[in-house]
């Protein structure tokens, strides 16, 4: 058969669990473990030579300090960005300034992670298994991607496409079927994340309207809060001790993960501490209480989605819940509330962007029928020009694979090379967005305004950025490599960049205005001073001082800072001087006239 010719996995690496898949014989399915689950905890134990991964790697955590879990938040990062992050790793700084734990790289332990899933996988098929689509979140960046992309490859998978989880989870659950422009949201409550999506559907295809969360809020902090209170429940004042704490956050757990089937839960805990036996009923109801706060913070970023993506609850057509989290009465009820309508249930939360992946696999393979997936550029991506503004190449929200290019040149003559500065980000100077990298472009020295450098980006269909510039002159090409761990910022930022953007929105305009302005003056005023000493004569009286008057203008507005009166006294002076310019034009005419009458 076709399809088992060339298998094309779908694997869902998540920051607490993952999940691999394939098309059989027509169908997506998710493959289990040796002990029949379909979920593996995304922890690594390093025992000796050995390299375990799962629950078991997972049973080590309290006793082993060579057990890595959580290591998606980490993946292409810097250490300076996470180097105060509250994090149960140590986390060391490598030589590239990069990141290390247990002294591998986070892309090196998430191949194991996809190596132990890809095993399993082979091990099911009775083949093997050589090509891989991967989801990231929405909101991860380049270098976060790229990184995504390396941990495949060194598991020794070729990733034919890296995917939205959003975009995936609306795949699983059959959105594509609801007809061009239907919309819907995607609300995921995981481990240690939460994100909520809007996508539409044009022609075809999915595209995510907007995207927002909290990188720092999940299924852990309800695990956290309940704990604390069990611990109140038994009426030691003593403080818990590290492992204790992370002791009963695991049975937490399991008593939260029960409530969300039946009404009450015995948690029992035998010596937990020497004398001390742990025993306590919660009912869904107290747990509810205790955990209210914390589900809670999730509304606030489902309002901010609907803004963003200018929809109101009510054009929605359907809402799925995504992460294993959702599966709480609580949350549901909140869901329903939010959107004001019932949420999807047709599938298993956890288990869905993983057959997401699952189905675009299939799709890329040929084995299953074609749907396009089409994701889009979650900041505004450009490069840095003259006053230090930030031009944008390709606006956020920009449907990938994409490409846009413009023509740049010299500021100043006699430049030799142009530093080319890759920006994302929302905000109109380029000192408030993020640098993803920079080339310096050589070029022939050239008079102002002479030198031309074209730049261009590629977006590919995995979301990876390649910057070209080229000298137009010599043809001269120069390719930028963004290294994967080159964004210097973390994964709040990113999120707080779009509602910064909004927040500066007035201050930035203002900026931008008297940064063109003032660009506009520093070219005119030197024009205009060498034409008057060459055209006075010929300018009536009311011109000279109608110049002379706006020249004072621009001047006093200049160092006023006034944005918009700057502005308007530039148009007054190229108002003022459209007389003069007619003049130097006849001029100029007339002199070209006179040589090629001379030189016949
Ligand atoms: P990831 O963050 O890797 O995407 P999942 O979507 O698998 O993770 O979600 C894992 C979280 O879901 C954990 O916090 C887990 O406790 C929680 N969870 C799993 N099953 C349930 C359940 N029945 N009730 C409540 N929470 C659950
Ligand atoms: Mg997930």
């Amino acid at each position: 058969m076709a399809s088992e010719a060339h298998d094309i996995v779908g694997i869902d690496l998540g920051t607490t669990n993952s999940v691999i898949g394939v098309v059989e014989s027509g169908f997506p399915i998710l493959l289990a473990d040796a002990n029949g689950s379909r979920i593996t905890p995304s922890a690594i134990h390093y025992d000796g030579d050995d390299v375990v991964v799962g629950a078991d790697a997972l049973r080590q955590r309290g006793i082993s300090r060579q057990v890595v879990t959580s290591v998606k938040r980490f993946m292409g990062k810097r250490y300076s960005e996470v180097a105060d992050e509250d994090s149960h790793l140590k986390v060391e700084q490598a030589a590239d300034g990069g990141i290390l734990i247990l002294g591998r790289k986070p892309e090196e332990h998430s191949a194991e992670i996809i190596a132990t899933l890809k095993r399993l996988a082979e091990a099911q098929l009775g083949r093997e298994v050589k090509q891989a689509v991967i989801t990231v979140p929405a909101y991860f960046n380049d270098a976060q991607r790229q990184a995504t992309k390396l941990a495949g490859e060194l598991a020794g998978l070729e990733v034919m496409r890296i995917v939205s989880e959003p975009t995936a989870a609306a795949l699983a659950y059959g959105l594509d079927k609801l007809g061009d422009s239907s919309k819907v949201a995607v609300y995921d409550f995981g481990g240690g994340t939460f994100d909520v999506s809007v996508l539409e559907m044009r022609d075809g295809v999915f595209q995510v309207l907007a995207t927002d969360g909290d990188t720092q809020l999940g299924g852990d902090d309800i695990d956290h809060a309940l704990a604390q209170w069990i611990w109140q429940q038994a009426g030691d004042a003593s403080e818990l001790q590290a492992y204790e704490l992370d002791r009963l956050q695991g049975e937490a757990r399991k008593v939260k993960e029960s409530l969300s089937k039946e009404e009450t839960h015995s948690l029992q805990i035998p010596f937990f501490r020497e004398n001390l036996h742990l025993e306590l009923a919660v009912t869904q109801e107290q747990f509810e209480r205790v955990v209210a706060g914390v589900i809670q913070r999730t509304e606030s970023h489902c309002r901010r989605v609907l803004n963003d993506a200018g929809v109101e609850s009510v054009d929605l057509d359907a809402v799925v819940l995504v992460g294993g989290s959702t599966r709480i009465p609580a949350v549901r009820r909140l869901v329903e509330r939010v959107f004001g309508m019932k949420p999807d249930l047709s599938q298993h939360p956890d288990e869905a962007v993983a057959l997401g992946a699952v189905i675009q696999g299939g799709v890329l393979s040929g084995a299953l029928r074609d749907i396009v997936l089409l994701d889009v550029t979650p900041l505004s991506l450009g490069i840095e020009t003259f006053g230090g503004l930030m031009n944008v190449l390709i606006p956020r929200n920009t449907t990938i694979p994409c490409k846009a290019g413009e023509m740049f040149t010299n500021a100043v003559a006699n430049q030799k090379e142009m530093c080319v500065r890759v920006l994302q980000g929302e905000r109109e100077m380029a000192r408030d967005n993020w640098e993803l990298g920079q080339v310096n472009v050589l070029f022939e020295p050239a008079r102002k305004g002479q030198a031309r450098v074209g730049v261009q980006f590629a977006i590919d269909e995995n979301g990876i950025l390649e910057v070209l510039a080229r000298d137009t002159q010599t043809g001269k090409d120069t390719l930028l490599q963004i290294d994967s761990a080159a964004v210097d910022v973390d994964d709040q930022a990113v999120e707080d960049m779009v509602s910064e953007s909004v927040d500066y929105a007035f201050d930035d305009m203002a900026e931008r205005v008297f940064t063109e302005a003032k660009l506009k003056a520093e070219e005119l005023l030197p024009a205009v001073d060498v034409a008057m000493q060459q055209l006075q004569e010929e300018l009536s009286e009311q011109d000279v001082v109608e110049i002379h008057a706006s020249v004072e203008e621009v001047r006093q507005a200049m160092v006023a800072g006034e944005a918009n009166r700057l502005k308007a006294a530039v148009q007054v002076l190229d108002k003022a001087t459209e007389q003069m310019a007619a003049i130097l034009v006849e001029k100029a005419m007339e002199a070209a006239l006179m040589q090629s009458l001379e030189e016949n």
